[in-house]
């Protein structure tokens, strides 16, 4: 064990603890590191332990949700890294308090396993989110979505913990959802409270259907990657530019750097070969920045988190 994590952190934590953990399986890219320390809390309080315990020992504290907005270096992460993925986290109440049109999802939730279950049961509100792979905390962090709408359009109420195991509820109109970003505390998102119109199953089902078919004949879904890599930068008339296309402008499309390679399909997906390296994924986002910048004029930034010894976290609890 790395030697900053005292033997005794998780001790007795109602919770499952792997020292050296590898990550690379619990991210779309499929490649990196280890975290010293991966744990995975049974209950809300032995979270709540985890984190107060990690700030007495001014530990860092990151949160993994289904890792798909997340780049892992193979020098690998130092402190706790928390996984929301049992029972506890990941099963959501329909219609919680009588109240017929809400959900409550736990961070831990699949979005996509949600999605279809609200399509059953004549619930609209979230068929954005299809083909969008996410946890619910990942997803309401930084409010993803697209072309269709974003998961902040759906959402009542947010919880939040803080590093001393304090939990705040945000209702709504306290937070400001905008573009691939929610002005939530740097804090661990605990639940999100969802709110649906009721619609028809198979209307839904044909709605779900279309937007998960554009996604999947404009972006290579099949390939590791963690979807767009850059963010949409802003344009001189205020609005947002694409990033795939200021890339493919710098012909950069197909381009390759070690195992990684900028997508033929679409240029803002990076991608990388199986058993590759994260690093490269890394240097090839710094060649694409310099190229975009020297033939564009425009800084593009990153999307994607990326975590490793030498990165400060850009979101740190
Ligand atoms: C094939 C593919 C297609 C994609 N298409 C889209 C798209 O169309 N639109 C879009 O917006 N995104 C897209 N993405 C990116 C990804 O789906 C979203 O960013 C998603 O919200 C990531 O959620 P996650 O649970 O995987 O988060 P992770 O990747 O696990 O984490 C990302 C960040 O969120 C933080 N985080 C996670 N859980 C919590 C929590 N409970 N509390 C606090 N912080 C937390 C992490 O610490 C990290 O900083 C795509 C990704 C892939 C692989």
């Amino acid at each position: 064990m790395n030697a900053t994590i005292p033997t005794t952190l998780a001790q007795g934590l109602d919770a499952i603890v792997q020292t050296n953990a590898p990550l690379a399986a619990h991210t779309w890219f499929g490649v990196g590191g280890s975290a010293d320390m991966l744990v995975q809390p049974k209950s809300e309080d032995a979270l709540r332990e985890l984190v107060r315990r990690c700030f007495m020992e001014n530990l860092p504290v990151r949160v993994l949700g289904s890792g798909a907005n997340l780049l892992v270096l193979e020098e690998g992460v130092p402190g706790v890294v928390v996984k929301l993925d049992q029972p506890a986290f990941t099963q959501w109440t329909l219609r919680p308090d009588g109240d017929a049109n809400s959900v409550l999802a736990p961070a831990g939730v699949d979005v996509l396993k949600l999605l279809n279950t609200c399509v059953r049961e004549g619930l609209d509100g979230i068929c954005q989110m299809a083909g969008i792979p996410a946890s619910m905390g990942g997803a309401t962090r930084m409010n993803a979505g697209g072309k269709y709408g974003c998961i902040g359009d759906a959402i009542q109420a947010v919880a939040t913990m803080n590093n001393r195991g304090a939990i705040t509820v945000h209702p709504r109109n306290a937070i400001q959802f905008s573009y691939r970003h929610s002005s939530l505390p740097q804090e661990l998102i605990l639940w999100t409270l969802l709110q649906f119109t009721p619609d028809n199953p198979d209307t839904l089902r044909t709605k779900m259907l279309e937007i998960y078919k554009y996604k999947k004949n404009s972006q290579p879904l099949a390939e590791n990657s963690a979807g767009c890599l850059f963010r949409n930068p802003i344009a001189q008339d205020g609005t947002r530019a694409s990033a795939g296309r200021l890339i493919d402008l710098a012909g950069l499309k197909g381009f390759t750097h070690g195992s990684a390679f900028v997508s033929a399909e679409h240029a803002n997906f990076v991608c990388v070969h199986k058993n590759g390296r994260a690093n490269d994924v890394l240097e090839l986002a710094r060649i694409i920045q310099d190229r975009v910048r020297d033939s564009q004029g425009v800084q593009i930034e990153m999307e994607v988190a990326v975590w490793g010894r030498s990165f400060e976290p850009k979101e740190k609890m």
